[in-house]
């Protein structure tokens, strides 16, 4: 690059640019390095002085007379700049001579060109900087408020459920309330709370507790594995208000199906053991330990018995019954609470004791109609055990262990006549 004009142009142009990095960063790029020469080759001329300088740095603080810095030509030099134009600096420029007189007007328009061109640039520049800026504050806002949005939403949330959580609360509360004499079941805090519901339904009539306890304690009841292989829930029958119940160990087929205690073949008998007493089903209660019954009429099995028997324990609260009959091993064992031989049972009156009051209820225990049948198809094996001689006046079909049984149940018609 050897036209002066050029070179002189572009000079100009590098001062403008310095210019405004000085605009900028507040640096006075005042040079110090080689002035271009208008005649010789000033390619490769240091024309800045600004590679040396750090931000911030004045290499010059004070240009002396004659010293006008950047390589752009001054006073004395060759190539001084136009006469009365302003240098970029901000300084007027020295009248002087120019590189070249023809030349003089062609270059400082170039140099205006350029200049002018290049504030523009910069212009433009400082406007997408801002603009870029604002964009990018704007974003940084919206960010802020989505921030803000999304933690308002979260304490919402928090305070829908803490709500939620108290309404379960009061809801728990308000049917603990409500709830009726549980099963047996262990004093705790919450049984507290209950202490005047129970007081409300101890006034009940034992219809009702016993329709409560069966609808809203029994239910669907899903206490044990038979719950999975059961067709009904085999509540009990008969008269609330009995004096006399009989509990048994659990249904058998028919009473699965049909869902009432002692309606199969055994419970037959016990109709005819009644009928013989002269009473009647609706007389008495009827109920078993067991509630379901055990697939192929298998054994009660201590798990089962031990979730079912607080619904009996419930009924017996209920009825309140002044003699009890259990019929069988299991029923006697289980209102005992232990573990003895049919023979031992039958031997006296044992008492029931009620497992929250610890009332005391007489408790008779016999065969249980299942196995008095059983000695039917055994055929009549004669007067085994001591029982009573057959009378004269009972029916054909009295087997010996009939006699048993309605030796023990006049016991306990005795009892309930005292
Ligand atoms: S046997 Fe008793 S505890 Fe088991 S499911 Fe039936 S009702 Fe519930």
């Amino acid at each position: 690059m050897t036209d002066p004009a050029e070179v002189a142009a572009l000079a100009r142009a590098f001062a403008v640019h310095l210019e405004h990095l000085r605009e900028y960063r507040g640096v006075h790029f005042v040079g110090e390095g080689p002035t271009p020469s208008a005649e010789g080759d000033v390619s490769g001329a240091d024309v800045s002085g600004a590679d040396e300088l750090g931000a911030g740095e004045s290499v010059v603080d004070d240009p002396g007379e004659g010293d006008r810095g950047v390589g752009v030509p001054g006073a004395g030099e060759p190539g001084a700049a136009a006469p009365g134009r302003a240098q970029p600096w901000g300084e007027a420029a020295e009248p002087g001579p120019s590189w070249g007189a023809e030349q003089g007007g062609a270059a400082a328009a170039d140099d205006d060109g350029a200049g002018a061109a290049y504030r523009e640039e910069a212009a433009r520049a400082r406007a997408q900087r801002a603009e870029a800026a604002q964009a990018e504050a704007a974003r940084a806002q919206a960010e802020a408020a989505r921030a803000q949005a999304a933690q308002a939403e979260a304490a919402r949330a928090q305070a829908a459920q803490a709500e939620a959580a108290r309404a379960e609360a009061a809801r728990a509360q308000a049917a603990r309330a409500e709830a009726p004499p549980a099963p047996n079941s262990a004093p705790n805090p919450a049984t507290e709370a209950k202490a005047p519901a129970r007081a409300r339904a101890a006034d009940w009539p034992a219809a009702k507790k016993l329709a409560y306890l069966r609808e809203r304690n029994v239910g669907d009841c899903q206490r044990c594995p038979l719950a999975r292989t059961r067709r009904n829930i085999v509540f009990g029958v008969g008269n609330p208000e009995a004096d006399l119940m009989f509990i048994g160990e659990a249904p058998g087929g028919e009473e699965d199906r049909l869902g009432e205690p002692f309606v199969g073949p055994a419970g037959r008998r016990l109709d005819a053991w009644l009928d013989l007493l002269g009473l009647r089903r609706a007389d008495v209660y009827i109920a078993n330990v067991l509630k379901c019954r055990p697939p192929g009429n298998r054994d009660p099995q201590p798990m089962e018995i031990e979730r079912c028997s607080p619904f009996l324990h419930a009924q017996i609260r209920a009825i309140e019954p002044k003699v009890i009959v259990a019929l069988g091993r299991y029923a006697g064992c289980l209102l005992l609470q232990r573990d003895l031989k049919l023979y031992e049972m039958r031997r006296s009156v044992q008492q029931y004791r009620e497992p929250k009051s610890g009332a005391e209820i007489p408790l008779m225990v016999t065969y249980h109609p299942s196995y008095v049948l059983r000695q039917d198809r055994r055929g009549h094996p004669g007067h085994r055990g001591g029982g009573p001689p057959p009378q004269s006046n009972r029916p054909a079909w009295i087997n010996p262990e009939d006699e048993k049984v309605l030796a023990d149940l006049e016991r306990a018609l005795a009892l309930l006549r005292r």
